[in-house]
């Protein structure tokens, strides 16, 4: 029987990487997603099988519970808040891990005895205790600041840093105590430190997040998703279960790359995400006097029906406008007029990883159109129109001229360089960075205001007469 459950333990866990491979593509992500979420089947049905489970009554009522939340917030949530919900599901498997550390400690003490206890495995438990609990309380905070339960802005307390420093600084002695000190001490006195250990990490966690920028969170979950993987892992050495450490392995291992990816792409270092307070202070917008031109859905449907060559550029805007399918519907009629139109996406356009892809992909635009930042940048300044839908950061050419600028040395979408440039926005207010946009006063660049759905149904509407 052993046997058999480490060999479907190596089956799900080799479906875990082939899921993971699949998923970094959108044309496989979806066959990825099944061969994952197959893998956890048969890791759960594996571990249920296992001979060392002795009453199912509350496996069943946490499987019911489980799997009713996640149907109906699967169904129900929408797309921009995805990023909370991955939040709350990273928290969730955080405490899981937390207390499954939590639940192996009471059986140690009811059979045996604490104090028999290897030293290796109360430090392992401790871990697991200790990244769970920060996983959990942080993923709340990150959940409550997108769904704006809270304020997005950051929360700073005096000497922040250096309160989390004490606390990190005692999270770790404790720790280190019981890896050390576990035979010397009573019962009781290891179970307090167990439970201390609980209490300082819950609040560890909240203090490192609300210091936080709404905004930033993305990068949070990122980053907190990877510390439930490592939660998870440690929590599989508590256990003896392989499955657990791989998974959890994995989780932390791609979390972790995503975070990195993300830090690139915003030129940001982790630390300064983490530690930086992005976002406190709104930079105060330029001079009021620059000359902004403002155009109307029927001109700029004249200027693109005469267009050889357009690259629309996705922002959170279409995500916020839900512009999707409006998007595409132009598109279709730009290329019925035989215009060569591209889709140019940056890696952090939106809120979270991949935004852009997925609800361009629920408007069915073809892969073949989605061009990376190296792949379309070259081609701008052969380009005679960039319209801008909802983009307003990623497309600051601030952040290749302006050394003073936040977004200096930030990676964007060159649109600047287009022949002429019309940008989708409801009014000049910035983007996340709250910086002002350069791009919004070259002489080739016309704003359409409004909502980005509007105005693309409108500029649809005023193409048939063109
Ligand atoms: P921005 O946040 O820079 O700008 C979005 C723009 O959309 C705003 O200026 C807003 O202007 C406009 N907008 C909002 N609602 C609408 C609407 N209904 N119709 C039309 N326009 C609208 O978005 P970008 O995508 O350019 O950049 C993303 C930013 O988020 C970057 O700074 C990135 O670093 C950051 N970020 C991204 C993450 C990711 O994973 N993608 C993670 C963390 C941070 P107005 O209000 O005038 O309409």
């Amino acid at each position: 029987m052993e046997a058999l459950i480490n060999l479907a333990y190596l089956l799900a866990s080799a479906m875990f990487i082939l899921a993971l491979k699949r998923l970094s593509s959108p044309r496989t992500a979806r066959s990825g997603n099944a061969i994952g979420a197959s893998g956890m089947l048969i890791g759960v049905v594996a571990t249920l099988l296992d001979r060392s489970i002795l009453s199912f009554e509350w496996l069943l009522l946490g499987l019911v519970l489980g799997a009713t939340a996640g149907t109906v917030m699967a169904l129900k949530v929408r797309m921009t808040a995805m990023p909370q919900m991955v939040a709350l599901l990273n928290g969730f498997g955080g405490v899981a891990s937390a207390l499954v550390a939590l639940a192996e400690m009471e059986r140690l003490q009811l059979h045996h005895g604490l104090a028999q206890a290897s030293g290796v495995l109360l430090g392992t438990i401790a871990a697991s205790i200790v990244i769970g609990t920060v996983t959990f309380t942080g993923s709340l905070i990150a959940f409550a600041k997108l769904q704006e339960l809270i304020t997005g802005r950051p929360i700073v307390v005096p000497f922040h840093h250096g309160w989390n420093a004490l606390q990190a600084g005692a999270l770790g002695i404790i720790t280190a105590l019981l890896l050390l000190q576990q035979t010397a001490w009573p019962e009781s006195t290891l179970v307090s430190l167990v439970y201390t250990l609980f209490a300082l990490s819950a609040l560890l966690g909240i203090m490192l997040v609300i210091p936080i920028g709404g905004a930033d969170m993305p990068v949070v979950i990122s980053f907190l998703n990877s510390l439930s993987g490592l939660a998870a892992a440690s929590t599989g050495f508590v256990l003896h279960n392989y499955l657990l450490i791989i998974a959890g392995t994995l989780v932390g291992a791609s979390g972790f790359i995503l975070t990195n990816i993300m830090c690139v792409a915003m030129n940001r270092s982790l630390p300064n995400v983490l530690f930086g307070a992005f976002g406190a202070e709104v930079q105060a917008i330029g001079g009021t006097d620059r000359l902004v031109r403002s155009t109307t859905a029927e001109d700029v449907a004249v200027i693109m029906g005469y267009a050889q060559s357009v690259v629309i550029v996705p922002g959170y805007g279409m995500a916020v406008a839900q512009a999707q399918h409006a998007v595409k519907k132009l598109a279709t009629l730009l290329q019925q007029r035989g215009i060569d139109v591209k889709f140019a996406i940056h890696p952090v356009a939106g809120r979270m990883p991949g935004h852009m892809n997925v609800l361009l992909a629920e408007a069915d635009v073809p892969y073949e159109l989605l061009y990376d930042m190296d792949r379309i940048n070259p081609e701008f300044e052969h380009t005679d129109v960039a319209l801008v839908v909802g983009a307003n950061d990623v497309v600051n050419p601030a952040a290749r001229k302006d050394p003073t600028s936040p977004l200096y040395g930030m990676p964007i979408l060159d649109v600047d360089r287009a022949r002429t440039v019309i940008v989708l926005k409801r009014s000049m207010n910035p983007g996340f960075a709250g910086v002002d946009n350069e791009l919004f006063y070259q002489p080739n660049t016309y704003m359409l205001f409004g909502d980005a759905r509007r105005s693309l149904e409108a500029i649809a509407e005023a193409l048939k007469s063109v």
